[in-house]
This record gives structure tokens, sequence and C-alpha cells, in this order.
């Protein structure tokens, strides 16, 4: 039978996508969508900033505190931004742009001084600074016999059925390999520490190029480059939007991120069957007859079932599910953004390209006097990565500076004054980049705490629990806990996972 009434907590990307699909798959079902806050879209928030420019003009500048480009691969947000009408607001960027083709490393502790490029095809690896770091521990891989550990259950004779990132590309290719690529990446995507970050969670073809090589990765990854003819088919309402990005590396909408959460709220405000409650702060969801009812700050809500897309730590703060299993294992991460715009064109500012990011320090992230004493994660060149979000079209250049993570905020001035914190890292800004640079019009600086969860080795294994122990008992299947902490953390896994919900209860 389907379900009477939907209760959807959290009104983030996840929260949103799982509402808009939950109302097309139960048109004759109530859905409560119920948010804390006054505003929709979690993370993902796009702010306009007006701006002088020289002669006069004034420049509008989208700006993003959260999540900035998106991936081509995610077939459910294709989908979504499908169902939403959003193709026209659609910006690409070709895989063949110096945009993508140019992403950099800044590697304070090689010696060489201003920004490296990662290699992209075998030629630029054989004149590439990296060239020593990337090219033996290749070469090599495909010999080294497979080195999967055993697993630390001495019941057990198996192998480990995780590995962190760190270790995997330190055994399988060499420590410095790891720490330069390795912790780069997951400074980009996580900022996070790669001996943290579950291979299994965060890069599970690397895991499992690895079996099908016989260990070697490198042969895993051959195998494999016919694509994988394993999976199962899964149809989405792409409406084509696969062939407007064939040849495409990343995408963004005109009006930024929010655009995304814009039209997700306007369809919900439209739908008959949901409604949509801000300032609505869960404080319970306490299990009752075959339902649940969801203990708010004025009244309850009484719902058949719920969809959960707050984070993990918030769920185990609500009394009556404070037991479900690993709700608090993963940490996570703070972030501040700090934007910085210029009146003046991209190429007088950086190099085209779409960023770069900053390997973990040799001696570590805790070590007194290490060579990143401001604890930076990377910059974006969001006028480039994104091209054409801005008016007048190229006379103005922001880059976003993204601080902290692993590092803390210890090496830089209190973060309440936003002044100081952006002004020290300008200064920064300059030292990577290596050249004076013209003042900025505009920093803005926001810190974005708690907000990317660290996915620890085994996680996958601990989400399978949750979900087994959801499925029965007092719960019944009934209570669907999706969101980043759970099955990924970028917009496309969590309108995936939005998408998945609810699959099995009629
Ligand atoms: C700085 C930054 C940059 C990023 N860059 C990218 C990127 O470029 N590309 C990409 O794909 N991804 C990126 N991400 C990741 C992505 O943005 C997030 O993983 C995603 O937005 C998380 O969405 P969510 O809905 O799962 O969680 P959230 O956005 O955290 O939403 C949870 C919602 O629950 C609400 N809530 C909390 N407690 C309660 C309560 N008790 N009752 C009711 N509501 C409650 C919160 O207010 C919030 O609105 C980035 C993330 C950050 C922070």
């Amino acid at each position: 039978m389907a379900p009477s009434t939907i209760a959807v907590l959290g009104g983030g990307i996840t929260g949103l996508s799982s509402a808009f699909h939950l109302s097309r798959r139960y048109p004759k079902t109530k859905i409560v969508l119920l948010e804390k806050s006054n505003r929709l879209g979690g993370w993902i928030q796009s702010k306009r900033v007006k701006v002088p420019i020289p002669g006069g003009d004034v420049g509008n500048v989208v700006l993003e505190l959260g999540p900035r480009t998106l991936r081509t691969q995610s077939h459910a947000l294709l989908e979504l931004i499908n169902l939403l009408g959003l193709q026209s607001q659609i910006i690409t960027t070709p895989a063949t742009s110096p945009a993508a083709q140019n992403r950099f490393l800044y590697i304070p502790d090689s010696g060489g001084s201003g920004l490296t490029r990662i290699p992209t095809n075998p030629l630029s690896l054989l004149f590439s600074r990296l060239a020593p770091i990337i090219l033996p521990a290749v070469t090599r891989e495909a010999f080294r016999k497979s080195n999967r550990p055993a697993s630390s259950d001495a019941s057990t004779s198996k192998e480990i059925e995780d590995d962190s990132i760190d270790s995997i590309l330190s055994r399988r290719f060499s420590p410095e390999l790891a720490r330069v690529m390795g912790s780069s990446l997951i400074h980009g995507i996580y900022a996070s520490d790669s001996r943290k970050v579950s291979v299994r969670a965060a890069m599970p073809i690397v895991w499992k190029a690895e079996g099908m090589g016989g260990g070697s990765i490198v042969k895993g990854l051959w195998k494999m480059r016919g694509g994988d003819s394993a999976s199962p088919t899964i149809t989405y309402e792409t409406g084509g939007l696969e062939k407007l990005m064939k040849g495409m590396s990343v995408y963004s909408f005109k009006g930024g991120m929010q655009a995304l959460v814009d039209a997700l709220t306007e369809r919900l405000q439209n739908t008959e069957n949901v409604e949509v409650r801000l300032e609505s702060d869960v404080k319970d969801v306490i299990p009752k007859n075959s339902g649940f009812e969801v203990s708010l700050p004025t009244s309850n809500l009484t719902a058949s079932h719920v969809v959960s897309s707050l984070p993990l730590n918030i769920v185990h703060a609500l009394p009556s599910l404070s037991s479900l299993p690993n709700l608090t294992t993963n940490p996570h991460s703070s972030v501040s953004v700090v934007s910085f715009i210029f009146p003046f064109p991209l190429d007088t500012i950086h190099p085209a390209g779409f960023g770069y990011l900053i390997p973990r320090p040799k001696s570590g992230y805790d070590a007194p006097n290490h060579s990143n004493p401001e604890g930076v994660l990377g910059v974006v060149f969001d006028s480039c990565s994104v091209a054409s979000q801005d008016t007048p079209h190229g006379q103005t250049t922001k880059m976003t500076m993204m601080v902290g993570g692993p590092y803390g905020l210890s090496g830089l001035p209190p973060p309440e004054d936003t002044k100081l914190f952006g002004k020290v890292l300008f200064e920064t800004l300059k030292r990577h980049l290596g050249k004076e640079l013209p003042p900025p019009v505009h920093i803005e600086v926001n810190h974005r705490w708690n907000c990317i969860p660290t996915l620890l080795p085994g996680h996958l294994g601990r989400m399978e629990e949750l979900k087994d122990v959801l499925a029965g008992g007092q719960y019944g299947g009934r209570l669907e806990v999706v969101g980043s902490a759970v099955q990924g953390v970028s917009v496309g896994d969590c309108v995936s996972q939005g998408r998945e919900t609810g699959q099995g209860w009629d």
C-alpha cells in the first residue's frame, strides 16, 4: 500500500530531490519537507555581488559559498535538470578548454616556485616537474606483486575489505605519489586527510581495478577501459542532456548552483501533494503504530514513512534514533571559503586553468613550521572553470580559496575577524602565484563549519549495517536515512540518493 504521509527531514539538495521524486512516485501521498533554517539548499548557496570596475561600469558577479561545479557523469542530476526545465540555464566547460586541461598543483615542499601543471598525456608527463614522482611509480606498479594486506581480524585469513586512499596509493605506487597527488585530490573533494578517507567510498574504481588487475591498479584499469558491462542499466529521463554533456568536463548554471535549488523550491511549492515547512527544527522521530511521530518545536507531525537527509550526527542527537548504529563514526571537515573579485580580465591575474591544489606537507599537518602555514587546501579559478556567469563579460576575475580541513585555522587570524582573515589570505595568494596582484574590489569570507563528512575506511559496510537495522524491527523499512554522509558527497550523489528513496514502499 502507498504511504499516507511522508516526512522528509532536511531541505538540502538530498532532501529537496527526495521530496521531488517522492511526489512523482506517490502523487496521492502527502509529502511534508521539514527544514530547520529559513532557507532551502543546505550547503548550496550562491550570492550576487555588485562591484565597481574601471570606466565606471558595475560588475555583477555570482559567488558560490558551497559547491560550484558539477560533474557530467551523474545521470540522476541530468535527469533532475531535465525534469525541472533548467536546460537553458546550463553553462558547460569543454574538456578541451584550458580550464579543463590546466589543473595545477602548488607544491611548497618541492623547492621550486609557482604552479606545476598536472600532466594530461604521456608527452606532457615526460616534460613535467612531476615526472620523477609519477613515472617510476606508475611503471613499477604493473610489475609489483599483489600486496593487499590481510585483515586484522585474527579469526579470518581474508584480505582487508577497505583501505585508505593514501594507503592503497602508497603500497601500489609510492608514498610520495600518494602524498603529492592523492592528498591534493582529497583536499579538493573532501577537504580531508587522504590517510583517513575510504578508497571504496571515495574512489571505488581504484579498489575495483586493484581486484580486477590481480593486485595491479594499472592492469585493472586497462582491463576495465571499455566500461563496466556488469553495471545494471537504469533508465533516466535526461531528455538527451547526455549529448550536450559529451566532451564536457564540468558544468554549472548561469545564476550559479542556486538555480537548481530555486527551481526545485518553485516546483515543490507548486506541487499539490507537497508542503514545505521552513523553520521546522526536528527534535525527535518516535516510532509509533506502524508509523512515526515527528516532534517539532510547536506541533508534532504524524507520518507513515520518513526520509531523513539530516547530517548523521544530528540523527544521532534525536533521542528515539540515538541507538541506530554507526551515526557518529565519521568526522566532518570545516572549510573557510574565501572569494576574491578583481576588476580586471583573468589573464592579468592567473594562468588559464581550473585552479590549483596543495598537497599535505611532507612533515604533516601538525608539525611546527610546515610548508603551508595558512592551511590552504586549494584555489579555484572560478572565472575560468565556469566562464560567462558574470557581467560585463570577461571584465572581472573571481577566485576562491578553500582553507582549513585537516589543518584547522590555527595559522590564521581569528575567524570572526573576516576582514583581517581575508587580507592575510590575499597575501598568501600572491605568494602562491608568485606575482604582485592588484587589490581585489571584494573579498568574501564564509566559514562552513562541519560541512563535509570524511568517509572513513569501512564506511560502506557500516552503512549496510545501518540499512539492515532500519529494514526491520520498529522501523520496518519505513524510515530511510540518506544524505552526503551516507552514499557520497557530490551533488550528483545526493540527487541520486533522493531519487532512490521510497522505492520499495508500495
Ligand atoms: C564548501 C563546499 C564546497 C563543495 N563543492 C562541491 C562541488 O563543487 N561539487 C559537488 O558536487 N559537491 C560539492 N560539495 C558537496 C555538496 O555540496 C554537499 O555534499 C551537499 O550539498 C550536501 O547536501 P545534503 O542535502 O546531503 O546536506 P546539507 O546541505 O547539509 O542539508 C541538510 C539540511 O538539513 C537541515 N537540518 C539540519 N538539522 C535539522 C533539523 N534538526 N531539522 C530540520 N532540518 C535540519 C540543514 O539546515 C540543511 O538544510 C561542496 C560542499 C561544500 C561545503
